[in-house]
């Protein structure tokens, strides 16, 4: 099995494939203006829907979930269907960096632990004109809390994702890409721990049964481990942090 299938794989069964909350999608819900049926929110790197289906039961709004995953978006096409809500929740497969939506068609694009595959700075820059004036942008990325850390920590993540850069930092590419910098906040550490690793945990031995505890598949789990470990002991200098900016 290829290493992305074999990752989509250890996520599919999780309730999220990042660290989030319904509780963080509420509050970052809370800066923006009411939300009406005709709001056209865009969910990009959707996954299996966690953010998704929160969006879509604490708003009015027409919501398009996307991902490039046929896996995930199965797993949310079947919980849309359940709901009951297909009028006004539409998921399609799509690359976050072709988002196929006329300029200035959407009021709210939303992106929670997903706009690193695109790269923070692009990914603000190129959706910025598929949004309505005064359209939000909503995005969670991981960033550095202080300018100050052990080289360890630095060296882990400048390899895992090169962009990633200090809240004032980011705050600064909002700006320069076109955006007012609304809000930001910080989530809290039970969105990684109790929302995200904890299933981690939890599927490791059905993964490993299921791939008869093949090589890819014991080395995706030593890896995920590792970051874990890490999260434990580095948490003070890295967490996902909330963007909310608005299209000036
Ligand atoms: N928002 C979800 C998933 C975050 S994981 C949650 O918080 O639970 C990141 C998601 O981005 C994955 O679902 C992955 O399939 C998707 N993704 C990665 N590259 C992509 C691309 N180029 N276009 C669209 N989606 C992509």
């Amino acid at each position: 099995m290829e290493t992305l299938d074999l990752i989509i794989d250890f996520h599919k069964n999780n309730p999220r494939q990042g660290p989030g909350s319904q509780q963080s999608t509420i509050k970052a819900l809370q800066f923006l203006p009411q939300l009406t049926p005709q709001t056209q929110l865009l969910d990009v790197g959707c996954g299996t829907g966690a953010q998704t289906m929160v969006l879509s039961e604490q708003t009015p709004a027409h919501i398009t979930a996307v991902d490039s995953s046929k896996e995930f978006l199965s797993i949310l096409k079947h919980k849309v269907l359940q709901k009951g809500i297909t009028n006004r929740l539409t998921v399609k497969e799509m690359d976050m960096e072709q988002l196929a939506f006329a300029p200035e068609s959407l009021d709210v694009i939303w992106a929670e632990g997903a706009i690193y595959n695109i790269g923070f700075s692009r990914g603000i820059r190129e959706w910025r004109p598929l949004l309505k004036k005064d359209g939000y942008l909503v995005v969670s990325e991981i960033s550095w809390l202080s300018t100050e850390r052990p080289q360890i920590v630095d060296k882990y993540w400048t390899e895992v994702y090169p962009e990633m850069g200090t809240i004032a930092e980011k705050t600064a590419q909002i700006e320069e890409a076109g955006y007012i910098p609304v809000a930001h906040f910080v989530l809290p550490e039970s969105d990684w721990t109790s929302h995200y690793y904890h299933y981690y945990e939890a599927n490791e031995a059905a993964f490993l049964e299921r791939h008869s505890h093949s090589e890819d598949a014991k080395a995706l789990v030593e890896e995920n481990r590792q970051e874990m470990k890490h999260f434990e002991k580095y948490s003070a200098y890295y967490n996902y942090v909330f963007y909310i900016m608005q299209k000036r």
